[in-house]
């Protein structure tokens, strides 16, 4: 048994690692997309002695063989799941045994240098301009933590707007800001406005539409009536009920004809514009001052990884930096920012290293074929929606989120969202595959989304076959009455 007094020797423990993760990914594919509900674990005092290295690890992969989802598998549909290619999984691990402080280049110039060519590449390949020629970006958990940061940057701003610094001084005395959005807003933006004192009721929705759309006309008076009051619009990119866009170009004209900071979350929706073919959903988000992403969501990278773009930096470092007399200058000679400035955390991972091992193994083709790859998958779903005669889109798709939902003849429009949820507890039941509800156009629906990359056409099918065999046990139960 290892003990503190015995460094060193990694060996054990790494091999359990390996040895562990290969028989979790070889079955990856064949796994149910739940594992069997287990109840919470019970747990007792921490024990005084230790099992030693490989004991721990082996215990830990007999509690993941029990109970952890195959969320990285192909039949996960829930949420925004992207799972990790063999390069991303590889290089974390690298990130974990290099062990860096990715807080400045006086802790890892690797880190620091590699999260500036990996969000230049991001920027590049998704049409956001030549990387930090225009955008300036920075690594952070997830596209929560971007929205907070873009929001952050948009808030110090709107206080300057008004002569306050609000890094320096709070919002004391300040008017209550105004956030224009469509009704597709992300719950995380509202997250970010309260973390940031801003409030969540700041947000007002330009729509009156039952899928959130924007209303263009009242978004434009609305903008109007503010000239010379400064305004953020948080525009969405993909929204996560039904992968639909707001008109990011209007918005854009808009925020510039009144002088309004537009912010864009488009936390997966970003990466249509890699594609000529769908370019147009995100045209205008090049005009944003601060943009919002995931690397964990449709690049496959592992949690956690999202990206924060923000045009003026300035604004981020204000309100995100940190000064001590132990810890680095605002730069690191011309090429070297300090990151920790800018997000959230002081101390934080090396997550450059998954990103660009993924971006290096795939390229830029292979992640433009990845991402037809999910386009072609959400349409293969509509058609086969569109032939059972059971089921129903609930609206066209716009990307790769597809709602759609049980519609059996016979049954009164208001039962529906009965059925449907008694349907979706049945499929959660059986494990098979994953996929959640929402409420989208006043209907409970299906939101499967199509963003990993091990998900093939025969998945699509199990994910119908699952539904409409939960459909006809949900009636022939009785949970629901036609
Ligand atoms: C997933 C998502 C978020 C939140 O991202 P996290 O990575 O979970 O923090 C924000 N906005 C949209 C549109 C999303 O789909």
């Amino acid at each position: 048994m290892s003990t503190s007094e015995e460094p060193g020797g990694y060996d054990d423990a790494l091999h359990a690692a390996v040895a562990g993760a290969k028989r979790w990914l070889a079955r990856l594919e064949d796994r149910d997309a739940l594992a069997p509900e287990r109840g919470a674990l019970e747990h007792g005092h921490l024990p005084e002695e230790g099992v030693g290295d490989a004991a721990a690890l082996e215990e830990l992969w007999s509690l993941a063989e029990d109970r952890a989802a195959a969320s990285p598998g192909p039949r996960f549909f829930h949420y925004v799941v992207g799972g990790a290619t063999p390069a991303a999984l590889g290089a974390d691990w690298v990130s974990s045994a290099l062990d860096q402080v990715a807080s400045s280049a006086s802790g890892s110039p690797l880190a620091v240098d590699l999260e500036r060519v990996t969000t230049d590449w991001v920027a590049e390949l998704v049409g956001l301009g030549e990387g930090s020629e225009r955008f300036t970006g920075v690594l952070t958990s997830g596209a929560t933590a971007a929205n907070l940061v873009g929001l952050g940057a948009a808030r110090q701003w709107w206080g300057e707007r008004h002569g306050v610094d609000v890094g320096e001084q709070g919002l004391a005395g300040l008017p209550g800001p105004t956030v224009l959005a469509s009704g597709r807003v992300h719950a995380s933006v509202e997250k970010a406005l309260a973390v940031l004192g801003l409030g969540r009721r700041c947000v007002e929705r330009c729509s009156s539409a039952n899928d959130g759309a924007l209303d263009l006309d009242a978004f434009r008076s609305a903008c109007a009536s503010l000239d010379g009051t400064p305004a953020i619009v948080v525009a969405t990119a993909g929204c996560a009920d039904a992968g639909a866009f707001d008109p990011l170009d209007a918005m854009a004209e808009a925020c510039e004809a009144h002088g309004h900071w537009l912010h864009v979350d488009g936390a997966f929706g970003l990466f249509a514009g890699a594609l000529p073919s769908e370019r147009r959903l995100v045209v205008g988000v090049e005009r944003a001052r601060s943009v919002a992403t995931d690397a964990h969501k449709w690049l496959n990278v592992p949690y956690d990884a999202g990206i924060a773009y923000v045009r003026e930096r300035s604004f981020a470092a204000k309100t995100f930096r940190q000064r001590a007399a132990y810890l680095p200058p605002a730069r690191e000679g011309a090429r070297r920012l300090v990151p920790a400035n800018l997000v959230p955390e002081s101390s934080r991972r090396a997550r450059a290293l998954p990103l660009y091992a993924a971006l290096r193994a795939w390229g830029a083709r292979g992640y433009r074929a990845h991402f037809e790859r999910c386009f072609a998958l959400a349409r293969d779903l509509a058609r086969r929606v569109e032939s059972a005669p059971d089921l129903e889109l609930v609206g066209r798709p716009e990307s790769v989120v597809v709602p759609f939902r049980c519609a059996p003849r016979g049954f009164r429009k208001r039962d529906l969202d009965a059925l449907n949820q008694a349907v979706a507890a049945q499929v959660e039941a059986e494990g098979r595959v994953a996929v959640g509800t929402t409420r989208f156009r006043s209907v409970v629906c299906f939101r499967p989304a199509f963003v990993g990359g091990r998900t093939r056409e025969q998945h699509v099918a199990e994910l119908v076959e699952a539904v409409e065999q939960a459909l006809a046990r949900a009636i022939a139960d009785g949970t629901a009455t036609g």
